[in-house]
């Protein structure tokens, strides 16, 4: 029986999956959502049983030997430790390999290439060429073990094209981020009018589009010249009603927020979610101890921008590095403080943040004080409750969805073993 959990999305209304009666041809089951029961009678497909010499299960504290899990089509139906498969199961032995979730990434952009200029490699495209590129950017993600991304920036609301495609990771999406006139990533179509009036108006384009989630720019960025992190976007007041207009359509609204003065209003207007968190200054890095623990205290879930390739030729740009150690004491706040933490990798945006880059991410969050195992939950269960789907992404459990990653070594002891990928499982597919 698989219990669905609460969390924000409007995907994870709570429901239960109870069989019935199961022959080795037919299985019956009673579907309960809400209100509402469902009796299915459908054809039963042939049982996987994996085995493999350790798992990690998503919200564990270390690795158990000897996993059995049983894949039914898409489903994980059972997870068991030394037994024996079901009759007339196919079982694929991977011996001496770890399993965990497939990962979750709470923040990519697929639009960009990962190039030196991404926007500029986005702007030569006509939708249909950028479709194409971002499709092999969710597959570059599904080799790397990365079977959910939430998609915080397209443009023309591309990715929602790439939502249940097979070859595809799930994909959470959010549309081009609602942002100001001339805006931190203003190219990518998401201009609203700076008023309330304006962003509800925007908020509600993007409901009726059918976004996932609503990313709104409280501050300039990196990307965009004529923006300054340290500058917020929006009044307080306009926050507030595009986070209530998202609210009322049932979507979660996550900021994009450097400033103090941004992460402030953010906090205020009651955003679920905030990327980056920088306290940037126009000198440096602010500490704000009572914003820090209003974070915490509203729970509202920290994508740090962590996981980054090493690329000869490439560092970070002078005015980021200067700043990092600063970032990194804000951080390491926020986790003794019990922030919700995950990390958002911006994959995409530059050479060192390719499709795929979250399993670099790990020794990052180690550095603010995560520890082995809270790092690999805040790449899988954490991160899919952040993502709105608690019920069904980020373990291996019974009930959950068959993505799997299937790794040499000991990730918890060695984090350089997330990247020895020897396959990955999306939906019950194997896709390495
Ligand atoms: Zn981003």
């Amino acid at each position: 029986m698989a219990v669905g959990g609460r969390s924000g999305a409007r995907r994870s209304a709570p429901y239960r999956v109870c069989v019935l009666a199961r022959t080795r041809s037919w299985q019956v089951r009673v579907i309960v959502t809400g209100m509402t029961k469902q009796v299915v009678v459908t054809e039963r497909r042939r049982l996987t049983a994996i085995r493999a010499a350790w798992l990690f299960d998503g919200v564990g504290s270390a690795l158990v030997a000897n996993p059995m899990v049983v894949l039914d089509g898409a489903a994980i139906v059972g997870v068991e430790f030394g037994g024996t498969a079901p009759a007339g199961a196919d079982v694929v032995d991977l011996a001496g390999a770890t399993l965990l979730p497939g990962l979750v990434d709470t923040h990519v952009h697929l639009a960009f290439d990962a190039s030196l200029d991404p926007v500029a490699r986005l702007a030569a495209r006509d939708d249909e060429a950028a479709l194409a590129a971002m499709a092999e950017a969710g597959r570059a993600s599904l080799r790397a073990g990365v079977t959910t991304v939430r998609d915080l920036g397209d443009r023309n609301y591309l990715s929602l094209l790439l939502r249940d495609r097979a070859d595809q990771p799930t994909l959470v999406a959010a549309g081009p981020p609602i942002t100001s006139p001339s805006g931190h990533c203003h190219f990518l179509g998401g201009v609203a009018e700076a008023s309330a009036a304006g962003v509800r108006a925007a908020v509600r384009r993007h409901a009726e589009r059918g976004v996932d989630v609503i990313k709104i720019m409280a501050s300039g960025g990196t990307m965009t010249p004529g923006t300054r992190q340290e500058c917020a976007q929006f009044d307080r007041e306009v926050l507030r009603a595009a986070v209530d207009e998202a609210h009322r359509h049932g979507l979660p609204v996550t900021a994009h927020a450097h400033g103090t003065p941004a992460i402030a209003d953010a906090l205020a207007a009651g955003v679920d979610g905030m990327e980056h968190v920088t306290f940037w200054s126009a000198e440096g890095i602010d500490h704000r101890d009572d914003l820090l623990r209003a974070i915490v205290d509203q729970g509202v879930a920290v994508g740090a921008t962590v996981g980054m390739v090493p690329v000869e030729g490439v560092a970070a740009p002078a005015q980021v590095a200067q700043r990092l150690p600063g970032i990194i004491e804000n951080h390491r706040r926020l986790h003794h403080l019990g922030a919700r933490f995950v990390a958002g990798t911006d994959a995409g945006i530059g050479p060192v943040k390719p499709h795929g880059v979250l399993s670099w991410a790990p020794p990052m969050l180690r550095q603010v004080g995560l520890s082995a195992a809270e790092s690999l939950r805040a790449i899988t269960s954490v991160a899919a409750g952040v993502c709105g789907l608690a019920h069904r992404k980020g373990r291996i459990a019974p009930g959950y969805d068959a993505d799997l990653l299937v790794v040499d070594g000991d990730p918890l002891a060695d984090p350089a073993a997330l990247r020895r990928v020897r396959a990955v499982c999306a939906r019950g597919r194997w896709v390495v």
